[in-house]
């Protein structure tokens, strides 16, 4: 039995070949270099098509064109979006717990000794959570969407600049939670056009315990509840509920892309469509 070699396999799965074209065994070699040829110039003739279809139609990322879905879906759910730093002090990471000893400080990118790339929005939104509290009434409701970066394992699920939605909905009734959690996890899953996914408990090493929304095994976001320890670093005492999602996660998974790679910002791929063909 004859596999793809390591080197033809890779570019099949980079043209976007389905799970079966990447499995299918041969009899002999020949038989499979020649299929190999078929393959990949359908596979070619195929991208062609697309990226025209990606100038002519289509004209923006998946990505962004979620972004905008998701910020209609939000505000017309009474959700205010805000835009925060991108460059976060070291005191503000310290503030979520994240310092030394932590498993998320290594994978932080520092700028200079004071001053990192956002590896998560929430520290930004308790910060302005805090006066948004005293200043309008409840419950208040705010989004951010925006780059944040991590210095993950490389993988067809990490990327070291990804896309973060976070929401957040501070001084609801305690009871409300969990109901007000998988009621905002279905508005985000629905506007991502993705019905089949699942909420399940984790463990997390900031939150303590997450409500996960997941799709098979992959995680597409993480929620949370209040009140919660690090509530107390910015004197917030009100129960809230919140969910960070990756936006290149969501992409991945409704256009059925193999790699969250094709789905983010990328020099190889424009709207998940190899560009060395
Ligand atoms: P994982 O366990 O999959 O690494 P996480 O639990 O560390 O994810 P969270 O801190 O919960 O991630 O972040 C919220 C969401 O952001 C995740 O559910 C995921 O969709 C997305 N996300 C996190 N890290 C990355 C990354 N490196 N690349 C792409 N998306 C990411
Ligand atoms: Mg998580």
């Amino acid at each position: 039995m004859f596999e793809w070699t390591d080197i033809q396999k890779q570019r099949l799965q980079e043209l976007g070949a389905t799970k079966e074209q990447v499995e299918v065994v041969f009899d002999d070699s020949a038989a499979r270099n020649k299929a190999y040829q078929t393959l990949e110039s359908s596979l070619v003739s195929r991208g062609r098509e697309k990226l025209l279809d990606f100038r002519e139609i289509i004209k923006r990322p998946a990505l962004l064109e979620l972004e905008s879905k998701l910020v209609k879906a939000l505000t017309d759910a009474r959700f205010s979006q805000v835009v925060t730093p991108i460059l976060l002090s070291k005191g503000l990471l310290a503030k979520m717990t994240v310092t030394e000893e932590h498993p998320l400080f290594r994978q932080v990118f520092w700028v200079d000794d004071r001053k990192c790339l956002r590896p998560m929005l929430a520290p930004n939104l308790y910060y302005i959570l805090k006066d948004l509290l005293r200043l309008w009434p409840h419950p208040v409701s705010i989004f951010e969407v925006g780059p944040c970066f991590r210095k993950d394992t490389q993988g067809g699920e990490h990327m070291q600049e990804f896309t973060m939605l976070n929401l957040v909905e501070m001084g609801l009734p305690l009871e409300s939670r969990p109901g007000r959690l998988k009621e905002l996890a279905s508005l985000v899953m629905d506007a991502a056009g993705i019905d089949d996914y699942s909420l399940e408990t984790e463990k997390s090493e900031v939150y303590g315990e997450t409500l996960d929304v997941v799709s098979g095994e992959l995680e597409l976001g993480s929620g949370a509840m209040g009140p919660h320890v690090l509530d107390q670093a910015w004197d917030i005492d009100v129960p809230w509920v919140g969910i960070g999602f990756g936006l290149e996660r969501l992409v991945m998974v409704s256009e059925g892309f193999a790699s969250v790679l094709r789905a983010g910002r990328s020099l190889t791929y424009l709207n998940g469509i190899r560009l060395n063909i």
